[in-house]
């Protein structure tokens, strides 16, 4: 596997067939997270890069049926942040140092175009250093020109899986493979510094769609990608589904860093969730990146993509402060920074 592992970093690409043996077989891990962590190394050093979240609104028009705030979850307690609260979070937020402030939520129609050009506007008109990353959902090319022209530098939409069949069983009917993949083709043309990403262990993955991803991201050459595993949350279709697994997540990241050595690289809150010490080992991976989160504690606990998510409880403070000791226990360094990607 080493002689697959050294050729993927030599060459940026592999066929097919080579990324579902290494993905399937899983070997030599330590040998991979050193390569990853050496290469990694050579463009970012020991920075972690932060990014300040900002969850602000739960509601969602889509039905996706791993997610806990898919439009049927009836249980779901559902809320939006005002512009105030926002505007707080990001007060807090660029106190702490963080210099990307993300606006996530479901896709929700209170949000207008104008609305969140509104958002946009007010964040970077008081806060000119930091980059705003928007996490929205599918929109039209038209809507996401607007809210790059009103100050978006970034846009995460995670592609989910590269495989139609697989998408397909993750998703309702209403929603499709080729509708996603064409937003993010279009974000890209736009200028946005854009982010696919898919979920590791969802129901149904096998390596070879793995595979598929992995020659997405080839082709699509995206500025970041997050991947975390899949957790089951209980008042979904995938409840009783099993999740994700730190090791699978581990060498995906490690696969990822080799394959485009400056890619913005998150190790996520699921990692997190799913091991004490997820995000930890995540860095050590190959990731370059974490995202705690600055939604007020009063609604943290109800945006619940799935159970047991970690730092619900904590201010923006200690979450910051916590992450910052967790890497410097591992030798890295969270910096004030943007965070944009190094030129290659
Ligand atoms: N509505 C926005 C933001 C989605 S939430 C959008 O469509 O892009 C961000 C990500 O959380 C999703 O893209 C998905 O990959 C992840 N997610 C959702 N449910 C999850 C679960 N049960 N386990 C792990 N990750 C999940």
């Amino acid at each position: 596997m080493r002689q697959l592992i050294d050729q993927l970093e030599q060459q940026r690409r592999l066929t097919k067939e080579e990324w579902v043996t290494l993905i399937a077989e899983r070997k030599d891990a330590e040998y991979l997270f050193e390569r990853a962590r050496a290469v990694r190394q050579k463009y970012y050093g020991n920075a972690v890069y932060t990014r300040g979240l900002i969850e602000f609104t739960n509601y969602c028009k889509n039905n996706c049926h791993y997610c806990g705030i898919r439009r049927e979850n009836a249980t779901a307690v559902r809320y939006r942040l005002s512009m105030e609260e926002i505007m707080d979070c990001c007060k807090q937020g660029y106190d702490l140092g963080f210099r990307t402030f993300v606006l996530q939520g479901g896709e929700d129609a209170f949000f207008t175009d104008e609305r969140i050009i509104e958002i946009l506007t007010k964040i970077k008109s008081v806060y000119k250093d930091c980059a705003i990353t928007l996490s929205i959902g599918e929109k039209t090319k038209e809507s996401y020109r607007r809210f790059f022209d009103a100050g978006a530098d970034r846009y995460l939409l995670r592609h989910e899986t590269a495989d139609k069949a697989h998408y397909e069983s993750l998703h309702p009917t209403e929603m499709s493979f080729e509708a996603r993949k064409e937003c993010l083709w279009n974000l890209k043309e736009i200028g946005y510094q854009v982010g696919c990403g898919f979920m590791v262990g969802s129901p149904g993955q096998k390596a070879e769609y793995l595979a598929e991803d992995m020659l997405f991201i080839t082709e699509l050459q995206p500025q970041m990608v997050g991947i975390g595993p899949f957790v089951p949350h209980h008042a979904t279709p995938f409840a009783k589904e099993a999740g994700g697994t730190v090791e699978q997540t581990l060498y995906m990241l490690g696969l990822l860093r080799l394959l485009k050595p400056n890619l913005l690289l998150p190790a996520t809150t699921a990692l997190g969730t799913i091991d004490q010490k997820g995000r930890e080992k995540g860095i050590l991976a190959g990731a370059n990146v974490v995202m705690p989160n600055l939604s007020p504690t009063t609604v943290r606990k109800k945006y619940e993509l799935y159970d047991n998510k970690i730092c619900t409880g904590d201010e923006a403070a200690e979450c910051r402060n916590c992450l910052s000791n967790r890497m410097q226990s591992i030798g890295y360094e969270l910096v004030i920074d943007r965070g944009d990607p190094k030129e290659f």
